[in-house]
């Protein structure tokens, strides 16, 4: 597994302009097999339960399910770079939040919120969420709750297909498998029936975000101009 730059990395560059990061073309068919299959591990067991599922519990499927060809070695080295790379050499700055790509999430530690197809942590999580909706109205919703390695994992190779294999411009506006503070608490809310523009600056502009910012006990995590090299991201609250 390899990447390429157009010209040499400039360490703290955060412009995307040529010395943006990209998907080889040597890797991009792995890269296509790879979300191919992630698709339909995720059709199998329901969008649901992906949120929450193991890198095992994805290979045991792909390996099982009749539809789905088992995952290769060169995919598998594919998914261990992506997780294991520095993104610091692309310009995202977070904090590596998951050691192992392997690492499972305890399932008696968490609860599925109705209606929404996520599950948040029982405890602080569950209780700030709960909280929000009393003093924000119904019509808040979770629109992105806890993600497993695989699922985030998923996000982000759709999110370098949709940036035509650019992974300093996904990086931006989606953190790399090990950095999302979603897998260990933190998650979004939207407003009912905004779709797709709960995801960008519009959500701002929501009589919901006014309210949210009122609220003493809720933070908003990636502010405007923050460290981490992540886009504005109103809708992200943090929980740690
Ligand atoms: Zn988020």
């Amino acid at each position: 597994m390899s990447l390429s730059t157009t010209s040499s990395l400039l360490a703290n560059d955060n412009s995307h302009t040529s010395e943006d990061l990209y998907i080889t073309k040597n890797d991009y068919e792995v890269f296509q097999s790879i979300r191919n299959k992630l698709k339909l591990v995720q059709r199998h067991i329901g969008y649901g339960n992906f949120n929450v599922i193991s890198f095992d519990s994805m290979l045991s499927i792909s390996r099982r399910a009749s539809n789905i060809e088992e995952f290769t070695k060169s995919e598998i080295d594919f998914l261990e770079f992506i997780f294991y790379y520095n993104p610091a050499t692309h310009g995202f700055f977070g904090d590596r939040i998951s050691k192992n790509i392997t690492d499972t999430i305890d399932k008696k530690l968490i609860t599925k919120i109705p209606r929404t197809g996520h599950y948040l942590f029982k405890g602080h999580a569950e209780k700030t969420y709960y909280e929000m909706i009393k003093d924000v109205g119904d019509s808040l919703t979770l629109t992105s709750g806890i993600r497993s390695i695989v699922k985030q994992t998923k996000l982000f190779l759709d999110k370098i297909n949709s940036t035509n294999g650019n992974i300093t411009q996904a990086a931006i506006s989606l953190a790399p498998p090990a950095f999302t503070y979603h897998s260990i608490g933190d998650f979004d809310v939207g407003k009912k029936g905004f779709g797709y523009a709960n995801f960008t600056s519009k959500f701002a502009n929501t009589d919901e975000f006014r309210k949210i910012q009122q609220l003493k006990y809720v933070d908003v995590r990636y502010t405007i101009n923050n460290k981490d090299g992540v886009r504005y991201e109103p809708w992200h609250i943090t929980t740690i």
